[in-house]
């Protein structure tokens, strides 16, 4: 392609509009003068097929896939590298000579988030509320730093047990959201993580926070959520150590932007700018 040609990348999904990826993948580009414009791009499911293929075209440097496309689209790619297969869907699509390759990046993002903060993320047990996409990448993440063990917790018991039929029962232990359960669980856990979509909406919370009460004073609370929860703030008043879903929305990011470009991710700009764009929404 000529040198003057600015090159397409975004991010798909329906919505779009609430995405911070534009945040602070657009600064990273301009920081390393890569020509490129980061859009949103709002793609309902009827659609998707025809997004993707729109990715073909030369000018076409990838996307992010997000919410609800993230299972649908591996259909539509050339081939599924093993970091999608890990967690089972694809929210990253890089070109690669012709083909279409979808990654993931939300494991190892949050592996990165979370060794930024928690030391020893290995030495005890892990419990995860949440059996969807971003609790696979979570147990992804959590196995690829040796947690030993690892409860999953799901409104639907059915849903955490096929999870755990499709990634393997030796470290995995489904439970509902019974109290007695989930206080027994939490009462021999360094970290709870939330990865339900609980948390957006003040004064939600993925558990009765009087439950936290069960957890060791040296426990962790990690929410994928990228904001300052209800969660989180009962963590912190039991001064539980605690980290939001901004790291990994960053980490995963910084994945994505070195697939694309093949060049380092400016992490400290994407930190900043992603910052920026949280507190502009607030
Ligand atoms: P999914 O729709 O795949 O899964 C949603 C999960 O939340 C399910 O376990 C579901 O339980 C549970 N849930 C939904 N509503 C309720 C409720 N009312 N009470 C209890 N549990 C509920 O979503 P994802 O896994 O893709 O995303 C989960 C969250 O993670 C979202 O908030 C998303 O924004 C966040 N995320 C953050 C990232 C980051 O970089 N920080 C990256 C990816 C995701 P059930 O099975 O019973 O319906």
């Amino acid at each position: 392609m000529a040198a003057t040609t600015r090159w397409r990348i975004g991010v798909i999904g329906d919505p779009v509009a609430h995405s911070l990826s534009p945040d602070f993948q657009q600064p990273a580009l301009d920081a390393l003068r890569i020509p490129a414009q980061f859009e949103r791009w709002h793609t309902p499911a009827a659609t998707l097929p025809e997004r993707v293929a729109g990715l073909r075209a030369p000018d076409a440097l990838g996307a992010c896939v997000t919410v609800p496309h993230k299972l649908a689209v591996m259909a539509l790619l050339d081939e599924i590298a093993p970091s999608a297969r890990a967690v089972g869907a694809v929210n990253t699509i890089v070109p690669v000579e012709n083909r279409l390759v979808g990654e993931n990046t939300d494991a190892a993002g949050y592996a990165a988030a979370l060794r930024d903060v928690c030391p020893r993320p290995a030495s005890r047990p892990a419990v995860v509320l949440g059996a969807g996409g971003a609790a696979r990448a979570v147990i992804a993440a959590l196995r690829s730093l040796g947690v030993p063990a690892i409860t999953v917790a799901n409104r639907n018991p059915q849903r955490a047990a096929q999870l755990i039929d499709e990634l393997g029962a030796d470290d995995l232990t489904p439970i509902g959201m019974d109290r007695d359960d989930l206080r027994g669980r939490l009462a021999g856990t360094l970290l709870l993580v939330n990865a339900t979509s609980i948390g957006w909406k003040a004064g939600e919370a993925p558990l009765d926070v009087r439950l936290l009460d069960a957890l060791p004073p040296d426990a962790f609370v990690s929410d994928l959520t990228y904001r300052d929860t209800e969660l989180l703030r009962a963590a912190a008043e039991r001064g539980l150590a605690t980290q939001d879903g901004l790291g990994m929305l960053v980490h995963q990011g910084a994945l994505q932007f070195q697939m694309w470009t093949k060049q380092e991710a400016p992490l400290a700009i994407m930190w900043e700018a992603a910052i920026a764009g949280r507190a502009a929404r607030d």
